[in-house]
């Protein structure tokens, strides 16, 4: 038995996958002219061993999944055929003198852009056939082997070293059963993907990449962060056994879905909305009972592509997810990048401590143009729904007038374009550092609300690398000091008069709900399969029981005793 981090609730049996994992590098140095022949050699080799690959996943396609799935490597087999792509590559080698690698990577991005922007559904799928092949025809470029979670057929249990934000991105529901990986932590972005995909993991194994291999039969048991690998026969029978009943108990909890978050007694009712990272979540977030958007991560825009997302690209997503949840209120997060999420193309420096660098609204402070371009389009979603902006990292007030400003230039800009959009939509912000939950009631006259990010509150607070499965045990959400800064935003935005959501992991915790509902919380934004347990303790206290029990944990001095006082608490209510 492994014990690692529970990073994403559910039980599955399967066989393992085991993912290497290799980084790609693209080398954007200049060549010479001498070098030239070499790099369309490469390209060529490249090109056939591309073509080699295919036929032999398009052959598998056929025969496991079918006629219509095996069509999609037939395009891609296409597009490396195309002789206006081929070309237009080797020109470039030629021209701009630059490696092959670079110069897949330029042509492919501008027909990827090309296809994005036509209105054409047909054709933006095709913008996705390129970035396959183009990444397929990189990799091979390299030499780097190529294992992508798309050449998956069979339903896996994904075992890695790590997997990215964006490969759980991409996971299939259909195919990937569920994932373990040696690092990470239950707050990484990686976690919760997994948590709003509804994918049971595992993290933080340490070595358990090397201990499973592919065609190992393993149970992820992502309720409490165990990993058997190989398990003997009882344990698998026993394991059968409670995977069946963790369904069933998740079947009575979609009971409540439309019933609202009040308390027993009718006293108090908060809202409890979902954090999403694409629209593609917003259907899990209904179907749990979602009666909002508490976090918009908009990041996954920006990822996985080789430059930014144009204003018209943004306002489609923000669209999307406003008239899919309309009337019901989303908040849409301004880019939140930097920490554990990169972006390749943005040229951002290496930092020794990136969690405490340039990203969030200080690098679009720094970068205008990125932050005015997404507030167009956030702007212009608002006319299609109920929307709301929210600032991520803040710590002083400057930060939130300077971010106004630049709201208010894209307001005046689409107000000359004569483009519509909600004048009065709602801008709060992220309280995430520890000084804006100290300072929250000066912060308090600038916005129109708050949103706790106990993700990364809790690391800085506690200064406990949210990522690291090293000192995991220290990343406490109950810890007094964290309570203290939560009653204290809570307090100052209530005095003055606005209200305080909280969209960090912690919304999510049933060990911390009646505390949040005690504290006078107003929305609890979370992953949307959580959803309806927190509902579940809301609706079975009073008001009165729950400020009760929250004074008691505030009188509290050690964070253990209030975890054990929690825990035994919910096991009564459960
Ligand atoms: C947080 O920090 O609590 C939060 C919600 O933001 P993220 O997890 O994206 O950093
Ligand atoms: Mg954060």
């Amino acid at each position: 038995m492994l014990k690692g981090i529970a990073a994403s609730p559910g039980i599955e049996i399967g066989k393992a996958y085991v993912l290497e994992g290799h980084q790609i590098v693209i080398n954007k140095e200049k060549i010479t002219e001498g070098m030239v022949e070499n790099e369309i050699k490469r390209l060529e080799e490249a090109i056939v061993r591309s073509k080699e690959q295919l036929e032999k996943i398009k052959e598998k396609a056929e025969k496991e999944l079918g006629h219509d799935k095996a069509e999609i490597f037939a395009a891609h087999i296409m597009v490396l055929e195309d002789p206006v792509f081929i070309d237009e590559i080797k020109s470039r080698i030629k021209s701009d003198k630059i490696t092959a690698e670079n110069a897949v990577s330029i042509v492919s991005q501008h027909y990827v852009e090309m296809f994005n922007n036509m209105n054409d559904e047909y054709l933006k799928e095709r913008a996705a056939d390129v970035r396959d092949v183009s990444e397929r025809m990189i990799k091979n470029i390299l030499g780097v082997p190529i294992e992508t979670l798309a050449d998956i057929f069979d339903e896996s249990i994904i075992i890695a070293k790590d997997l990215t934000p964006s490969d759980t991105a991409q996971m299939d529901k259909e195919k990937v059963l569920a994932f373990a990986t040696d690092m990470g932590g239950r707050t990484s972005h990686t976690a919760i993907m997994a948590r709003s995909l509804e994918i049971p993991a595992v993290v933080g194994l340490v070595d358990i990449s090397r201990k499973a291999r592919t065609g190992d039969i393993v149970i992820v048991d992502g309720n409490k962060g165990i990993v058997h690998v190989n398990p003997d026969e009882n344990t698998l029978k026993e394991y059968e056994k409670i995977r069946q009943d963790y369904i069933n108990y998740r079947l009575e909890l979609k009971e409540l879905k439309d019933l609202p978050g009040m308390t027993r007694d009718g006293v108090r009712r908060v809202e409890l909305s979902a954090n999403i990272g694409t629209p593609k979540d917003v259907e899990g977030a209904l179907n749990n009972g979602a009666e909002g958007v508490g976090l918009y991560r908009t990041e996954f825009l920006y990822m996985d592509r080789e430059n930014l997302p144009t204003e018209e690209e943004q306002f489609a997503a923000y669209k999307q997810v406003a008239e899919a949840m309309a009337p019901r209120p989303i908040i849409i997060r301004t880019l939140d990048i930097g920490g554990d999420k990169k972006l390749p193309y943005l040229d951002m420096p290496d930092e020794m401590n990136p969690f405490l660098g340039w990203r969030a609204i200080r690098m679009c402070l720094d970068r205008p143009d990125i932050l005015k371009t997404q507030l167009r389009a956030i702007l212009r979603a608002s006319f299609y729904g109920n929307v709301k902006i929210m600032y991520p990292m803040i710590c002083r007030a400057e930060e939130i007038i300077k971010a106004n400003s630049i709201l208010e230039e894209a307001k005046k800009e689409l107000k000359a374009e004569g483009i519509p959009f909600d004048d009065n939509l709602e801008v709060g912000i992220m309280v995430e550092i520890p000084s804006a939950a100290v300072i929250a009631d000066i912060l308090a006259k600038e916005v129109d609300f708050f949103s706790i990010g106990t993700n990364d509150l809790i690391q800085y607070t506690l200064a406990v690398d949210r990522m690291n499965e090293h000192i995991s045990n220290l990343y406490e959400p109950l810890h007094p000091a964290v309570l203290r800064l939560v009653k204290n935003v809570i307090d100052a935005s209530h005095s003055a008069g606005k209200w305080t959501g909280m969209c960090g992991e912690m919304a999510g915790d049933v060990t911390a709900t009646p505390i949040l509902l005690g504290l006078g919380l107003d929305e609890f934004s979370m992953s949307a399969s959580s959803i309806p347990q927190v509902k579940k303790i809301i609706r079975s206290l009073t008001f009165d029981e729950a400020k009760q029990i929250a004074e008691k944990a505030l009188k509290m001095e050690k964070p253990q005793e209030i975890r054990k006082m929690m825990e035994e608490f919910i096991e009564k209510i459960k």
